[in-house]
């Protein structure tokens, strides 16, 4: 059943040492340099870091979707050597079916696999019910807002029973009020399901009220730049955003993230320093570029 606790042992990533580049009008750009991480099974990680900085390339390689270079890349000690119905991908762009209703939507990946109707049909309305969308079983995409056809992709992503979710800035295209109620929505269905999550955002409060831990990525070419253990308990709730705990978390991911985006920015200056760009915008101005 889909809405089962997955196995607890299940769901293990591990990034070793990976390198990405790609050709492009006979040069070579480094997306990703020399990265190692892991997500335990059951885990909530985070991926940050400035624009550009190779996290989509780092995740689609994860996806089975892109070509590393070199080093490895394993779920639960497997190679992973393409997609697969063990990962469950969650992008920005919200790419459901429009000619389907929200129910069908979810099936389709269960009817790839051959599962029956009847099954098919028990299992994606009971996900629709984890996320609050039964009542929009027979709706059509067109008819839901952004944030119901993000969880439905979310609820899509999640039928076949995969290991692991992979989430590229999901809520990156709703309204702030939308993208907080979503983020409530996950940490609830997360932490019925518990699955393993690599989530990426260049949100640093969406960051930490989500994950158990967050890794801090460079520019480009991305590498790990810092591993944060967020000590927050579960479940997550809003209030612990004002917490002082919280905001000391908040201002040192920001730390780390500004130096990045100033370097990311250092190369497109024409002025050819930062000093002068800090400056002007003021030590917390910086945040903005994310
Ligand atoms: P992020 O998701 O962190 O914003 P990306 O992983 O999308 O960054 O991109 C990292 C770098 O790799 C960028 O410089 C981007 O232009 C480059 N890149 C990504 N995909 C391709 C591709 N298919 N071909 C050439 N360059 C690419
Ligand atoms: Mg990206």
């Amino acid at each position: 059943m889909s809405a089962q606790p997955m196995n607890a042992q299940a769901g293990h990533i591990e990034v070793r040492d990976l390198n990405i580049s790609f050709k492009a009008r006979g040069e070579t750009v480094q997306a990703v340099k020399s990265v190692s991480l892991n997500v335990q099974p059951g885990e909530f990680v985070s991926l940050i870091g400035p624009s550009g900085c190779g996290k989509s390339t780092l995740m689609n390689a994860v996806a089975g979707f892109t070509q590393f270079n070199s080093g490895s890349l394993t779920l639960d000690s497997k190679r992973i050597e393409g997609p697969g119905s063990d990962r469950g991908v969650v992008f920005q762009q919200y790419s459901l079916f429009p000619w389907m209703t929200v129910r069908r939507n979810v099936e389709f990946g269960l009817k790839m696999k051959g599962v029956s109707q009847a099954q098919r049909e028990t299992q994606a309305r009971t996900l629709l019910g984890l996320a609050g969308l039964l009542a929009f079983e027979n709706h059509y995409p067109s008819q839901l807002s952004g944030g119901m056809k993000q969880r439905v992709g979310i609820v899509r992503a999640l039928a076949t029973s995969p290991q692991v979710l992979l989430m590229d800035e999901p809520f990156g295209a709703l309204d702030s009020q939308t993208r907080s109620v979503m983020q409530e929505i996950l940490t609830n269905m997360w932490q019925k399901l518990r699955l393993s999550v690599l989530f990426i955002t260049h949100d640093i409060e969406e960051a930490i009220f989500l994950s158990d831990r967050i890794y801090v990525m460079t520019a480009r070419p991305g590498r790990v730049k810092a591993e944060i253990k967020v000590p927050l308990p579960r479940p997550r709730r809003p209030e612990m955003m004002d917490t002082p705990e919280f905001q000391t978390m908040i201002r040192s991911i920001k730390k780390l993230i500004r130096e990045e985006s100033l370097a990311a920015m250092g190369s497109e200056l024409s002025d050819g320093g930062y000093g002068g760009l800090s400056m002007e915008i003021g030590p917390e101005g910086v945040a903005h570029v994310l």
